[in-house]
């Protein structure tokens, strides 16, 4: 019987009362691991109830104190990230190293947020007008909720949570129901660093726990990511019930690789950024735009390095289960459901059929052994796809798995075109040995990260990570000052002390007051 995942509310565990449940699985086995409480509307409800509960006296708790809570957190977290990973691991599919490198990345925000009071300082204006000064102040906004997405279940409610709790809201986090142990490891974390009961709770469930928070009263705020379609009526939904609302959606990022570049470093990149994770990244490549005649070259070099991959178990169990001796651990795990992967297969299959060439086939799959039984996994293999059309449903289409698609272009002006074209503006990446061309490039196009010779351009903390055009429903990207920024509403303060020595003579005045 695998254990039932539930919700956790006020500091513990709350069961809920609905009955209704879903499968998390082991994607290399396929094994059922445990099955997921989905929330009624009055989970939802207890669970907001319980944040609303924290939330006033969160708010009043000295900065020293909040940022002393930070900092526990993250020592907690140093010290104890291995089981977060394995956790990881164990139901999205990625190997141990990227689980670990995700849980860095989080990390970052944890302590971008444990210096948090530098950033929420006022301004303070003195003598603005006889004996008046105004100083400006940023308040929590209360109960926040937190939507995440399956392919980074610690790192992405990460890039919320830390500046929500720092700036003094308290926060309901619905994870993906395809991984959400992660957010109860979270959860207990949390507590065991010092923080009140009902500042971080999770709501476990699907559409209808979205919709709760989306039409909850209570709830002020609401940062989604996840794919654009559910992005957009989040954003539609949230705003309509009067919420700030940052919803992150999908993405198709374009690699452009321009003559000069060493091919190399490109080929490097483009195997690392198309198929890390499985290609489940929003910021992974999928499309690599060659300019020129070095496509075939390129190419050649990136199919090297593709079929050089090992595609195994993610769990540190593989390797010693292989018993191949070279100790390696996989490159590449599973993707998350069979459903996801039978998805992601069919494209490799429309692709050929509109004529695009399969250069390296991922349906032939070798997979190294790991615990249990590996046949069940979902394994796809890496799939390189050369002569992809800008019309095919191969390129027109968010994959979001290990294909990568190559199209050719002659110029760069094509380039930049077939970039601003694409409905999304998640990444992009530029490569060359041309700073003027580089920095050309980051003028011309209408993405919002983008990386000269980093083919992930994913920010630091301290910057803010988002996107343009359908891969952001919302004006504020995800921490950062913009994060700051998020989670607190500003207000500003007039006051009017008079100098009891130098009493100015009264009268009453009915005009717009005089500014001296
Ligand atoms: P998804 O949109 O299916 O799910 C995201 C969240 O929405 C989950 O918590 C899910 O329970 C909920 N949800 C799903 N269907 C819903 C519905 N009909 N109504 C209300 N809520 C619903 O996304 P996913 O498959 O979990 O994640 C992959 C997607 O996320 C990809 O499109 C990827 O590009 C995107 N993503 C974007 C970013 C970014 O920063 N822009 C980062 C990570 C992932």
């Amino acid at each position: 019987m695998s254990p039932t995942i539930v919700h956790w509310a006020a500091g513990s565990s709350y069961a809920g009362t609905g009955d209704r449940t879903s499968e998390v699985t082991n994607p290399a086995t396929g094994a059922v691991t445990g099955r997921l409480a989905l929330a009624s509307r009055e989970d939802a409800e207890h669970v907001i109830a319980a944040a609303a509960e924290a939330a006033p006296g969160w708010a009043k708790t000295s900065l020293a104190r909040r940022t002393a809570v930070l900092f526990a957190f993250r020592e907690l977290l140093n010290a104890r990230r291995d089981e977060l990973a394995a956790i990881i691991t164990a139901e999205h599919g990625k190997v141990l190293s990227d689980a670990l490198g995700e849980i860095a990345r989080g990390q970052e925000v944890v302590e971008f947020a444990c210096g948090i009071s530098h950033l929420l300082k006022g301004g303070h204006s003195e003598s603005v007008s006889t004996n008046v000064d105004v100083h400006s102040k940023r308040d929590p906004l209360g109960v926040v909720g937190i939507i995440s997405p399956f392919n980074f279940p610690a790192m992405v409610p990460m890039w919320f949570f830390p500046i929500a709790i720092a700036t003094g809201n308290t926060v309901v986090l619905k994870p993906s129901e395809k991984d959400p142990t992660a957010a109860i490891w979270l959860a207990r974390l949390w507590q065991e660093a010092g923080l009140p009961d009902g500042v971080f709770n999770v709501l476990q469930g699907d559409k209808v726990a979205v919709d709760a928070l989306l039409t909850s009263p209570t709830v002020q705020a609401i940062s989604f990511v996840g794919s654009t379609p559910i992005a957009e009526y989040v954003y539609q939904e949230a705003a309509k019930h009067g919420k700030r609302v940052q919803a992150l959606g999908g993405a198709k990022n374009h690699m452009v690789v321009l003559p000069d570049a060493d091919l190399d470093l490109a080929a490097d990149a483009a195997v690392s950024a198309g198929f890390g994770s499985a290609g489940e990244r929003c910021m992974a490549i999928s499309a690599l735009v060659a300019v020129g005649s070095i496509a075939d070259d390129l190419v050649a070099r990136i199919a090297d390095r593709t079929r050089s991959l090992l595609i195994g178990d993610g769990s540190g169990e593989a390797t010693a289960a292989a018993g191949d001796g070279d100790g390696r651990e996989a490159d590449m795990g599973p993707l998350v459901t069979q459903a996801h992967r039978d998805r992601v297969e069919s494209f490799v299959a429309l692709g050929e059929s509109a004529g695009a060439k399969v250069v390296v086939d991922g349906r032939e799959v070798t997979v190294r052994g790991g615990a249990g039984d590996v046949e069940a996994g979902f394994w796809l293999g890496p799939t390189l796809l050369d002569h992809v059309t800008p019309q095919m449903e191969v390129y027109r289409e968010e994959i979001f798995g290990p294909v990568l698609s190559v199209l050719r272009v002659e110029t760069y002006e094509e380039a930049v075109a077939l970039v601003n074209d694409n409905p999304y503006g998640n990444g992009t990446a530029v490569f060359t040995n041309d700073g003027g061309a580089a920095r050309r490039y980051e003028a011309d196009v209408n993405v919002g990260m983008i990386g000269v010779n980093v083919p992930v351009p994913v920010p630091v903390a301290y910057y803010s990570f988002g996107g343009w055009k359908r891969s952001l429903f919302g004006d504020t990207h995800a921490h950062g000052a913009e994060g700051v920024h998020f989670f607190t509403r500003g207000k500003v303060v007039t006051t009017r002390w008079i100098d009891p020595a130098n009493r100015p003579e009264g009268g009453l005045e009915l005009g717009f007051p005089r500014n001296v």
